[in-house]
């Protein structure tokens, strides 16, 4: 590097901005600072090695412009300094690495600002030495696995039977390969799961959603969010406290609910229900995921503390107003669920002969497409107004 690195000082205090100044200038940068929303916005147009930047802004959020960041500055070293706590910063650390950007430092206010200065020195060397950032990225196809550019998630609301309230939504992953366009969820899960990287998914949804719940009006108030999550997961002791680490910055544990889905057998249950128990503890939810479909049974309904029981939208497929009797398997999974005291919801709920027939039999929410298909965080609160315009018909009118 033949000129002085650039170093691009983001704060909306000037004062701190001209203490990093002088600890910047004295590690051999030059530097641009930035405090008001304008000079924010301009600068970030321009060209620099490294940012440092405050989490609060004042008007404008850190969160915000790192996302803008990232998409200027792919790869962009980043030092985060913030007068929140610690647990807040890591989760912003995430939240910047999804947006690609790399965070070198993280600081919490009030910081020494000669460890800031080794922060940025040491930089300076590594950069020296590195080649270039923006070269041909190595392994493309495994860094695109999580790659918030071609992943994102989308929820599908779930209703009471009742009132028609919103009770939740779940979080369902959409991932959209540059050349062969939309994978399905269950072949990208499987390949995940083939590749033995089930955590690092996990880890990238939970940031996601809450990430979203963190930007979205509409999911910040929702009073639960599901995460999907596979038995290979609850092998791992760490899950409690990353799940803690990483979604109770936003939302408290008990407005997220885990599903269980089997996709494999699980020959001894005992470290799957440890696991299952810590989560609980913690204060998280736990729902059983498609019921009824013969991989998640009775007997693992009686060994873990769950709270929600999910009928598979194939029971439901089957009920039909025109039947005798309604589908035995649903009335018996709804016996079940209660008798155990969990909330009991029917999947894939398509029409109003369902709904109503799911109505009869007990069920205390639904989820389908009759009530919306999933769809992206800014389309949640125009999902929920059409579908309340179905309660009048369904004599939901309150
Ligand atoms: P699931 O958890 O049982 O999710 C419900 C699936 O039913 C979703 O499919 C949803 O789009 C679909 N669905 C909802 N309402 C209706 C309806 O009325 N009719 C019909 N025909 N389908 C409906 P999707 O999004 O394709 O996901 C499929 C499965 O992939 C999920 O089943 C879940 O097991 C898995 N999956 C999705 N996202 C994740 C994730 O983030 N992590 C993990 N581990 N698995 C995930
Ligand atoms: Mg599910
Ligand atoms: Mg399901």
């Amino acid at each position: 590097m033949s000129e002085s690195p650039r170093v691009l000082v983001i704060d909306d205090e000037p004062a701190i901005c001209e203490l990093i100044e002088a600890v910047a200038e004295s590690a051999g940068f030059s530097v641009r600072t930035a405090s008001s929303p304008a000079e924010i916005e301009e600068s970030i147009q321009g060209r620099f090695d490294l940012v440092v930047l405050d989490l609060s802004l004042g008007e404008l959020d850190g969160i915000e412009v790192m996302s803008r960041l990232g998409t200027t500055h792919r790869g962009l070293p980043v030092i985060l300094v913030s007068g929140a706590d610690e647990t807040l910063i890591t989760t912003a650390g995430r939240i910047a690495e999804m947006h690609r950007l790399r965070v070198i430092a993280t600081f919490a206010k009030p910081f020494s600002l000669d460890l800031l200065r080794s922060a940025m020195l040491e930089w300076t060397h590594v950069a020296n030495e590195r080649i270039d950032p923006t070269g041909p990225r190595l392994r493309i196809d495994d860094e695109a696995l999580f790659d918030p550019e071609f992943m994102h998630l989308v929820y599908q609301p779930k209703v009471s039977v009742s009132t028609g309230d919103v009770v939740g939504v779940e979080a369902l992953v959409r991932w959209r390969h540059p050349d062969k366009g939309d994978v399905s969820p269950a072949a990208y899960v499987a390949l995940v799961e083939d590749l033995g990287r089930t955590s690092e998914l996990l880890d990238a949804i939970m940031t996601m959603a809450a990430h979203d719940r963190f930007r979205y009006r509409a999911l910040a108030s929702m009073p639960d969010v599901s995460l999907n999550i596979s038995v290979l997961d609850l092998d791992d002791d760490e899950l409690p406290r990353r799940a803690q680490r990483i979604l109770t910055t936003t939302s408290p544990a008990e407005s997220w609910t885990f599903e269980v889905t089997e996709t494999t057998p699980i020959p001894d249950l005992t470290p799957t229900v440890a696991v299952l128990t810590r989560l609980r503890l913690a204060g998280f939810k736990l729902a059983v995921d498609d019921f009824g479909t013969g991989t998640s049974n009775y007997e693992r309904l009686l060994v873990a503390p769950f709270t929600e029981l999910k009928i598979d939208r194939a029971m439901v497929s089957r009920l039909d107003a025109s039947a005798a009797e309604p589908d035995a398997m649903v009335r018996s999974g709804v016996d079940v669920g209660h008798s155990l005291g969990l909330q009991v919801v029917a999947e894939g709920v398509e029409t109003v002969e369902q709904f109503t027939l799911i109505r009869s039999l007990g069920c205390d929410a639904v989820q389908g497409y009759f009530v919306s298909a999933p769809v992206k965080p800014v389309q949640i609160d125009a999902a929920l107004d059409r579908w309340a315009e179905n309660f009048e018909v369904l004599g939901l009118d309150r």
